[in-house]
């Protein structure tokens, strides 16, 4: 089941240059930057309430992220994340429906939890995640 907006991941050409805004600006606070090798980004994420903002910013031309801002020079919201407390029904449920999947098996995000992506041509426009920690749901998913 989803239990909430989770987070929304957020483009940005340099951590370095965006972090200042978040920070000084709004008045948020940092996680500590986190390298995450399956999705080829750097990642920040910031706390508003019980919703994260997470910033991503491209480790390889080739990577999604650096594709996106190719499109969007400006950077922008790249993505929605809903946290679900059972990813593996959550992607059967979107597949039975015949939503296209990006990842048919959850991968390793950032923060220690496991996400998987459906593709936005099945999602009207929206790139769209699922999350869950790891802790829950038994982590057997392999
Ligand atoms: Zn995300």
């Amino acid at each position: 089941m989803l239990k909430q907006i989770d987070h929304l991941g957020i483009a940005v050409r340099s951590l370095a240059e965006a972090i200042p805004y978040y920070e000084k600006a709004l008045g948020l606070t940092a996680s500590a930057v986190e390298e995450v090798p399956s999705q080829r980004v750097r990642t920040v994420f910031f706390a508003c309430g019980d919703v994260h903002l997470e910033l991503l910013e491209p480790t390889d031309p080739e990577s999604p992220i650096a594709k996106f801002l190719e499109k969007n020079p400006a950077g922008g919201i790249h993505h929605l994340a809903f946290r679900t407390d059972d990813i593996a029904a959550q992607l059967s449920q979107a597949a039975g429906a015949g939503v296209r999947l990006i990842h048919e098996q959850p991968i390793d995000g950032a923060g220690g939890k496991l996400v998987a992506f459906l593709h936005p041509k099945s999602t009207q426009g929206v790139l769209t995640e699922f999350c869950m920690p790891k802790a829950a749901g038994g982590g057997a998913h392999h």
